[in-house]
């Protein structure tokens, strides 16, 4: 079910439990800033989450409210990251859903790194 990116931050979110270490996943990278860790149902060869360590509902929330700092060390983990699965050759395509029309689920701001093969067009035909 899409979540309404407009509530407020909710600390049971299940992406909140893996940040507190509550519940495993599958870790990739951590830094100051951020968490990256692979999708527990991967969509493509290669499908990995990057978040933000604070609290942030959606790319909105944290477009309004983050920090310099903290834009800029999310953004760069999640260029680290696609590096380091080298991806950057072959290229690769980052997604973040906001709200009911973007079918967010986990209401945690979250990039979806996707790539290992042709991605095909960018969105289905409606
Ligand atoms: P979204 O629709 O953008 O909110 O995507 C949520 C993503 O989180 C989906 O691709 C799920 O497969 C993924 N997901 C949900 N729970 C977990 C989990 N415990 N570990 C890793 N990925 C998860």
């Amino acid at each position: 079910m899409p979540i309404d990116a407009t509530q407020p931050y909710d600390d049971e979110n299940i992406f909140a439990k893996i940040l507190r270490g509550e519940i495993p996943s599958s870790k990739v990278y951590e830094d100051e800033w951020a968490f990256a860790f692979e999708d527990i149902n991967p969509q493509a060869e290669i499908h990995t989450l990057v978040i933000p360590k604070g609290r942030y509902v959606s790319w909105d929330d944290f477009s309004a409210k983050a920090s310099a700092e903290e834009i800029a060390g999310f953004v760069r983990a999640v260029g680290h990251v696609a590096r380091e699965k080298g991806l950057v050759e072959p290229g690769y395509r980052l997604l973040a859903n906001v709200g009911q029309h973007g079918h967010q689920e986990v209401p945690h701001l979250h990039v979806h790194l996707f790539g290992g093969h042709p991605l095909g067009p960018m969105l289905m035909r409606r």
